[in-house]
């Protein structure tokens, strides 16, 4: 096995010179080796839709001088805020921190990456300090995020006494129960599970005066939308509601009326324009040199932290032991792997021990790791919405990222 700077390629460097030029003939190609794919509505898309200079801002800096101290907020939480390393709350928590307390519904136009996650944990926590009685139900799209939602839970949450039940699927059903019934205060849960769990009336909506729907159209995009409207029905009629997504199709639009009530909407969107990410090209060469062109790239100063994105859970597969055998260390993230496994990924490229995450769309959106350097389209993403999220990936928390999209 070789590691670090030992890898197994002999063949002569074939790195893409052209790689900085704007094209603008059409994108095409990108034919999966896989086959019965769904092919990428992108394909012979104009390519400079992937060219983009980054335009960077401070994305966690607020534009109003509203500082965490001023929120009237317990004094523990203040301290566990500072403790947690947010010296200033984000544009989106400068918004929508006040109406949450003062118990409006809100509608956060916001994506990862905004600091929305903050926005609502931040005044649900002092509800229920303030108010042991209160239950708040989290849903989101995805087990990844819900994890990590639970993990900032508790690190605000600190010496509060507070408790959560994280309700996701992959993991043992019957910790989670016992979670729920010893009366945990927050419940995070991710769509699949938490409908078994109501079937298995282990769980009762009517319980929850507090709802947060996070990444609603994401959830809609995995096909959720029915469970969605389930939930919503299943709820008490008098709660308080707060809808997180980054846009809102029409689809969407249809979850939010039956909703919220006279809400606060707060907009943050200057994230979804990906303005701290360098957006760039790859042209291929041919399928056979594609491989070692990303080999080419992966060896170059500064691709430190690498997030590549693939079509198919097959070609993810198959794209990592190829790395793995050329001397990187990676991993592979989609969904066929189970919770355990995916989590253990998912904590060695957090903690800088693989270089590279390999990963499929649904796996991967709504991650939030630190100081990815640079996202890799090595199969061309579905939709150009998907293409934002990924991206999404670097440039976060206003540092600088890098996407590079491999074209035919
Ligand atoms: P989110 O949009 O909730 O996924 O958060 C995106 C990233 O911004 C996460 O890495 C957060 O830890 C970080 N973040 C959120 N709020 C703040 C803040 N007030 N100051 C610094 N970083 C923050």
């Amino acid at each position: 096995m070789y590691y670090n700077n030992k890898f197994r390629r002999n063949r002569p460097s074939i790195r893409n010179n052209e790689s900085n030029r704007r094209f603008s003939r059409p994108v095409n190609g990108n034919r999966s080796p896989h086959g019965g794919q769904r092919r990428s509505q992108l394909e012979g898309a104009d390519i400079n839709i992937f060219i983009k200079k980054a335009n960077p801002v401070v994305l966690t800096e607020s534009i109003a001088n509203i500082r965490f101290e001023d929120f009237n907020i317990s004094e523990i939480l203040k301290q566990n805020i500072l403790k947690h390393g947010y010296s200033k709350p984000t544009q989106v928590q400068s918004q929508a921190i006040k109406p949450i307390l003062e118990g409006r519904d809100v509608i956060g136009l916001a994506s990862t990456g905004t600091g929305k996650t903050a926005a609502f944990l931040i005044p649900l926590i002092d509800k229920i300090f303030k108010d042991r009685s209160q239950k708040v139900l989290i849903i989101a799209p995805t087990r990844e995020l819900a994890i990590q939602i639970n993990e900032e839970l508790r690190s605000f949450s600190y010496g509060m006494g507070i408790y959560s039940a994280l309700v996701i699927g992959g993991a043992n059903m019957n910790r989670q129960v016992q979670d729920i019934r010893r009366g945990s205060n927050i419940v995070i849960s991710t769509p699949g599970r938490l409908k078994d769990l109501i079937k298995r009336r282990e769980i009762n909506l009517l319980n929850f005066s507090n709802i947060v729907l996070d990444e609603v159209d994401l959830m809609v995009d995995i096909g959720f939308i029915a469970d969605v409207k389930y939930f919503i029905s299943q709820m008490p009629k008098i709660r308080q509601s707060l809808f997180f997504s980054a846009t809102i199709p029409p689809k969407v639009q249809s979850i939010l009326q039956s909703f919220v009530t006279n809400p606060v909407t707060i907009s943050v969107k200057f994230q979804e324009t990906s303005e701290n990410v360098d957006q760039d090209v790859i042209k291929i060469l041919s399928s056979e040199k594609k491989v070692d062109q990303l080999h080419d790239l992966l060896v170059k100063d500064g691709f430190d932290k690498v997030l590549i994105f693939g079509r198919t859970k097959h070609g993810i597969e198959k794209l990592n032991k190829e790395l793995e055998f050329r001397g990187f260390k990676t991993g592979a993230l989609h969904g066929n792997k189970n919770q355990g496994q995916r989590r253990r990924v998912l904590e060695s490229f957090k903690q800088n021990q693989i270089q590279i995450l390999l990963a499929t769309d649904v796996a991967s959106r709504g991650l939030d790791i630190d100081n990815v350097t640079h996202v890799i389209n090595y199969d061309l993403p579905q939709t150009y919405e998907d293409y934002i999220h990924r991206i999404g990936r670097t440039g976060r928390a206003g540092k600088m990222g890098t996407a590079l999209t491999f074209v035919g």
